[in-house]
């Protein structure tokens, strides 16, 4: 009997536990992804720092699979779906299914400025990360040139667009970069002299967080010198700054470095898939799907991970967070395996097993089964919780020990700079 075909498409957190659930030896898989490796995005803001090195939060998807022999990897580019005629359409060719797994995640937003992007870069992938990490670097270096105050300040003041946890990672991370690891490193400023300020346009940080935890954050953050400003909206980046609209009145704020961290939208893939299944893509660019993560209309497609809204039974949609994409992974997965058994699955359920952020050393915040903690108590839950879910064995240890190392040190051992630094500035 021919096997039945599921193409996975996407190895993050969605793709990787729909590929891993899918065991059964009469079930052909292929996982398709643009990239040969799974990425770990929430420690994406250590490599940006120079805390970790790209290798430590990704691991090669073959190494991933080596054992499943029911599965194997492809690194294409998607580019669409016959849906009709069961295909995914791919830089090499059209690859045909039985069941489909969208799995694509997201990317970022600039709200329709996107030639903001060159200036304000954002944080997605290791490339994202690495160029970061240069473009921070090199503006300590650029500072150490600098005979005007006026252009040293602007060198050493970060703008972080959006309080999200990512925003809030990245400012702590940056403040401790400046008090901490580069401190004695340069000898015509105090890198302590960095302004670090985050600019939200929301009434307050961390808006997925209570009350009580975002103010706790906010003052873990007043705590490393971090200014969080909210109710702040950015009307134009330049190379010079950023022009920010504050209870309608316009400011400018002089800075050589805008990083955006402001949001995120459905990956393409997600229009490419309502525009053929005629369906509407959500605000977010997310598709709404079944009980059973299955697209309206078509049992055989499902879509999981940030690219899904789903909101059955709920106050409001699921999160784009790892938990939820891992969680519609290894359901899905088992679903397609007992359906092929002739059996059904009740419909999905998320178990939401918190939510937490980390502001820096023994700073952090965290919600855990309607308890709430903030300070070194949520730091080291965040640190185990994020060590023991890399993926690869060999980077938990090494992640581990890069860690421990720092936390006495007050090193960032991974800060080089392996970009070439932004073009001159004209004067
Ligand atoms: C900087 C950052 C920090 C984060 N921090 C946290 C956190 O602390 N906690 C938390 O829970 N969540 C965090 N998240 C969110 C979390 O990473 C996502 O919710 C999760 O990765 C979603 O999983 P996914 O499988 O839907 O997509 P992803 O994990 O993004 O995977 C999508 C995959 O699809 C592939 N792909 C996309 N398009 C194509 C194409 N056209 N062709 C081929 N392949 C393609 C990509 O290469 C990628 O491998 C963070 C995200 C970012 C960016």
């Amino acid at each position: 009997m021919a096997k039945h075909r599921v193409v996975v498409v996407g190895g993050g957190f969605g793709g990787l536990h729909a590929g891993k659930a899918l065991i059964d030896p009469n079930i052909e898989v292929t996982l398709l992804d643009r990239r040969n490796y799974h990425l770990f995005q929430p420690l994406l803001y250590q490599v940006a720092t120079g805390g970790l090195s790209p290798g430590e939060i990704a691991a090669p998807l073959r190494a991933i699979f080596e054992w499943q022999k029911n599965l194997r990897v492809l690194m294409t580019d998607v580019n669409g779906f016959d849906i009709e005629r069961k295909q995914v359409l791919t830089k090499m060719g059209e690859i045909p299914y039985d069941s489909l797994v969208l799995a694509a995640g997201a990317k970022t937003t600039y709200f329709g400025n996107d030639k903001w992007a060159a200036i304000a870069p954002s944080l997605k992938n290791i490339e994202d990360a690495t160029k970061l990490r240069a473009r921070l670097l090199n503006a300590f270096e650029e500072a150490e040139k600098e005979n005007d105050p006026d252009k040293r300040r602007a060198l050493l003041t970060f703008l972080i667009v959006g309080g999200g946890p990512t925003g809030v990672e990245l400012a702590g991370a940056l403040s401790e970069i400046a008090n901490d690891a580069l401190k004695e490193d340069f000898r015509s400023f105090d890198p302590e002299d960095a302004r670090i300020m985050i600019l939200d346009a929301g009434p307050r940080i961390l808006s997925a967080f209570s009350e009580k935890l975002a103010k706790a954050a906010a003052r873990q953050l007043i705590e490393l010198n971090v200014l969080c400003r909210s109710g702040v909206r950015v009307l134009e980046v330049s190379e010079q700054g950023a022009k920010v609209s504050v209870d309608g009145r316009e400011e400018f704020i002089p800075s050589r470095t805008v990083i955006w961290a402001a949001g995120v939208t459905g990956s393409p893939l997600g229009k490419a898939l309502a525009e053929v299944a005629k369906l509407e893509l959500l605000r977010g660019g997310k598709l709404a799907v079944e009980p059973d993560c299955s697209l309206p209309g078509h049992p055989e497609i499902f879509v999981i991970g940030d690219l899904a809204h789903f909101q059955h039974g709920l106050e409001k949609p699921l999160p784009g967070v790892c938990q939820t994409a891992m969680q519609m992974g290894d359901y899905v997965g088992d679903l397609i395996s007992k359906r092929l058994e002739g059996k059904t699955k009740p419909a999905f359920r998320y178990w939401d097993k918190g939510n937490m952020a980390v502001i820096g050393r023994n700073r952090a915040i965290a919600a855990v089964g309607g308890f709430e903690f903030s300070g070194y108590f949520a730091w080291l839950l965040w640190a185990f919780v994020h060590v023991l879910y890399l993926v690869n064995f060999q980077s938990r240890i090494i992640v581990a020990i890069r860690w421990g190392f720092d936390y006495f040190s007050f090193n960032r051992g991974a800060r080089l700079i392996t970009q070439p630094g932004p073009p001159a500035q004209e004067s």
